[in-house]
């Protein structure tokens, strides 16, 4: 296959387990259960792994930024295993494939300015010829944030607001010149009034440079304004995926249709704020399969349409059109 087939990023039977419990209750935690996703080489897209506290997506997210390592499966760039790259490759890796945190204070060591913040990423990946040369790349990661070297660059991160914390680390990020941008809750510790522009220098990062986007979110709201494309996990699973629109308008799966339900959807300024009603049990999916309360459906417990089949066999992954995909019984059963 020529390279530029490849997907950039191919995310494939991705599996992570934890093990849990103290001397009592000891077990094992399936945090992500055989994801499968990609991003095209062909066009950049901003695709969303959306779901609640305990469904993996953060687990996917540090899985992907080589932060931990999987149990099983793999993640690749460009084609190639980043566990079987060698150290070049690697490092273009981890110059391309950039993150932005949840919390944009505690990405900051605080005893260093913002300059050297900007100053480490430009020596480290030799990304300019000259002084002027970094100045000029410098102001012109601000201009792209809707800062000014002038108000920020010798400041420390306690002097900065958490947008303005947030736009120096998307500065930080533009420098690299990535090809994705991993992105967890980036803006669910900001304040609403500023949040609609922290999305909208992301969007630019895509329009205008071609960078491609996991966007990881519990808000289906931002989703909707953002994503080209949704994943809804849940326990670990991914149990529908398609794009963004057509999700949100005909969610297929019993669990979706829940989520979609509980919220009122497109103000990007609004927020989902309320946990869709997981009892506890829910989370707590440490019993003896390891894995979920029964061996079939993670959600065969709470579902209204569940069915004796649901209980033993888990749902394949069915394609309803145009790429809509679910996870459940419902939709196997009709292929029949
Ligand atoms: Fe409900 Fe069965 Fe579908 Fe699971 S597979 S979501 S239990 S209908």
């Amino acid at each position: 296959m020529a390279s530029s087939e490849l997907p950039l990023l191919e995310v494939a039977n991705l599996t992570k387990v934890f093990s849990t419990g103290g001397v009592f209750r000891k077990g094992v935690l399936k945090a992500v259960d055989d994801v499968n996703f990609n991003l095209s080489a062909e066009e950049p897209k901003i695709a969303c792994l959306a779901g609640e506290s305990g469904s993996g997506k953060t687990t996917i997210a540090r899985i992907v930024l080589d932060l931990i390592k999987p149990t099983f499966g793999e993640i690749k760039y460009k084609g190639k295993d980043i566990h079987k790259m060698n150290r070049g490759e690697y490092g273009t890796y981890r110059r391309e494939v950039q993150a932005v945190f949840q919390d944009p204070f505690g990405a900051y060591n605080p005893f260093y300015r913002v300059s050297h913040i900007l100053k480490v990423p430009i020596k480290k990946f030799n990304l300019a010829s000259s002084q002027g040369d970094s100045t000029k790349k410098i102001d012109e990661a601000f201009r792209m944030v809707g800062l000014t070297s002038e108000e920020v660059l010798e400041k420390y991160p306690h002097e900065l607001s958490g947008g303005q914390r947030q736009r120096v680390m998307l500065a930080r990020i533009f420098l690299m010149r990535p090809t994705i941008i991993v992105a967890d809750e980036p803006v669910s510790m900001i304040d609403t009034s500023l949040r609609a522009e922290i999305l909208n220098i992301i969007l630019d990062f895509k329009k205008r440079y071609g960078v491609s986007l996991l966007y990881i979110t519990h808000d289906l709201a931002v989703a909707n304004y953002l994503c080209e494309e949704i994943m809804i996990l849940y326990l670990g699973e991914i149990v529908e995926k398609g794009r963004t629109d057509v999700v949100i308008k005909t969610p297929r799966h019993p669990y979706t249709q829940l989520l979609i339900s509980a919220i009122p959807i497109p103000n990007p300024k609004s927020r989902w704020t309320e946990e869709t009603k997981l009892d506890a049990a829910d989370t707590e999916y440490i019993t003896s399969y390891g894995l979920a309360k029964y061996p079939g459906c993670k959600f065969y417990d709470r579902c209204p349409h569940a069915m004796d089949i649901c209980k033993g066999t888990s749902p394949q992954v069915i394609d309803v059109g145009s790429g809509h995909q679910v996870a459940c019984h419902l939709y196997s059963e009709k292929e029949k």
